[in-house]
C-alpha cells in the first residue's frame, strides 16, 4: 500500500513537473516569432520601400517615390508646421525664376503635379516633366551641386543649392550624369546636369524628370527642407 501511495505521489509530482514544463514552453517560444514577424515591416524600412512593393500603383505615373527622397523623412514635421503656420516661418519661394529643366519643354506644356497624391497620405510635392529617355536635363537656376546621390526611390539624383543656400533643387530618375557634374561644381542656369531616365521608383514606360524645389533649414542639409511648388516659378 505504501508503495502504491509513493507511486501515485510520484505520478502526481511527475505530472506537475511536466505541466510546468509544458506550460512554459509555449510561453517562451512565441515571443521570438512575434518579434521576427513584426520586426521587418516597422524599423528601418522607409515608407517608400513598402509602397514600392505594392501592386501596380493606380497612378498613371507611379513614382511614389521620388517623393521619398531623403528629403522625405523630415517632410512631415516641416510640412505640418508650414500648414499650421505655427512654429516655423511660412516658406517663401525664391525670387529667381526657374528654367524648365528639361531641354525642349516649354512652361506651357507642363502640368502642375505638385499636389498629386502619392501613396496614402502624401503629396507628390514635385514636378514631373515627361520627356524621352536621354533628353538633356538642364540646371533650373544658378547654383552649386552639393550632392550626387543614388536612392531607391529617386534613382540617380542631383541636389543643387542656389547661391544664397536657402533653396535646393532636386533632379531625380536620371539616366546618367553629364560629364563634369561632380559635387562642388558651380552650375549656371541652363547648364547640362544629366539626362532623363527611369532610375529609381519610376515607370520604365513613362520616362520623366522629377524636379523638386525645397527651402532649406538654417542647417543647410541637402536632405532636409520644406517643399515648395516650382511650377509657378517656371519660365521658358
Ligand atoms: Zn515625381
Amino acid at each position: 500500500m505504501k508503495k502504491l501511495m509513493i507511486f501515485v505521489v510520484g505520478l502526481l509530482v511527475g505530472a506537475g513537473v511536466l505541466f510546468v514544463l509544458l506550460g512554459r514552453v509555449p510561453d517562451e517560444a512565441p515571443p521570438p516569432e512575434i518579434v521576427t514577424a513584426e520586426a521587418p515591416p516597422a524599423p528601418g524600412v522607409p515608407a517608400y520601400a513598402i509602397e514600392g512593393q505594392l501592386p501596380p500603383a493606380p497612378v498613371v505615373e507611379p513614382d511614389l517615390s521620388d517623393a521619398d527622397l531623403p528629403l522625405r523623412p523630415d517632410a512631415p514635421p516641416a510640412g505640418g508646421n508650414a500648414t499650421a503656420g505655427a512654429a516655423t516661418p511660412v516658406p517663401t519661394a525664391p525670387a529667381t525664376r526657374l528654367l524648365v529643366p528639361v531641354q525642349g519643354i516649354k512652361a506651357a506644356e507642363l502640368s502642375d503635379t505638385f499636389d498629386q497624391a502619392r501613396g496614402e497620405q502624401r503629396r507628390h510635392e514635385a514636378l514631373d516633366i515627361m520627356a524621352p529617355k536621354g533628353t538633356p536635363v538642364l540646371a533650373a537656376a544658378d547654383g552649386k551641386v552639393v550632392k550626387l546621390f543614388q536612392s531607391k526611390p529617386g534613382g540617380l539624383t542631383v541636389y543643387q543649392f542656389d547661391p544664397t543656400e536657402q533653396y535646393a533643387y532636386y533632379y531625380a530618375h536620371l539616366d546618367r550624369y553629364a560629364d563634369g557634374v561632380v559635387e562642388g561644381k558651380e552650375l549656371k542656369r541652363g547648364d547640362l546636369v544629366g539626362y532623363v531616365g527611369v532610375t529609381g521608383n519610376s515607370d520604365p514606360n513613362a520616362p520623366h524628370l522629377h524636379f523638386a524645389l525645397v527651402q532649406l533649414t538654417p542647417e543647410k542639409q541637402w536632405w532636409k527642407g520644406t517643399p515648395l511648388n516650382p511650377y509657378p516659378l517656371m519660365t521658358d
